[in-house]
């Protein structure tokens, strides 16, 4: 997991997986809008890499280490996602692709603060409500105006 591009694989994979069972390389290929050759070509890589299995004529499936990358790389995807939807700043379609962006600059391991605070505002909805109707104009100090 080094790249940006392996992660959206690695993130892709976990989708198809999970949604049919198994993966194919035309699968991926359709899913990140890019040719079957390229495809192949990453899902080479990351076998080497230890992420996945690959036989060929028989496709790949994920190591047990692919797996939990998947996961976690998945998961930060919905963290994000959820976060900005929260934020109110676009439709779903603009948040997808913000966060298609931005993901791959969070480490896995420390969206969980993220995440709290996501199933905070989802347990606090007056709370948050609050939040987004409130102008700002209370706590910010009037620019150029001395004391
Ligand atoms: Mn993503």
């Amino acid at each position: 997991m080094s790249t940006p591009s392996q992660e959206d694989y690695l993130e892709a994979i976990w989708v198809l997986t999970d949604e049919k069972g198994y993966a194919r390389v035309t699968d991926l290929a359709d899913r990140l809008q890019i040719s079957p050759a390229s495809a192949s070509k990453m899902v080479r890589r990351l076998h080497e890499a230890g992420l996945l299995t690959y036989e060929r004529y028989r496709g790949f499936s994920f190591t047990p280490r692919g797996r939990k990358t998947g996961r976690l790389l998945y998961a930060r995807h919905q963290i994000l996602e959820r976060f900005l939807t929260h934020l109110a700043i676009g439709s779903a379609q603009d948040i997808h692709r913000i966060v298609e962006g931005i993901e791959h600059h969070f480490d896995v391991m420390r969206v969980d603060q993220i995440e709290r605070l996501v199933v905070y505002i989802d347990h606090h909805p007056n709370w948050w409500a609050q939040f987004l109707d409130d102008d700002g104009s209370v706590s910010q100090p009037p620019i150029g105006k001395s004391t």
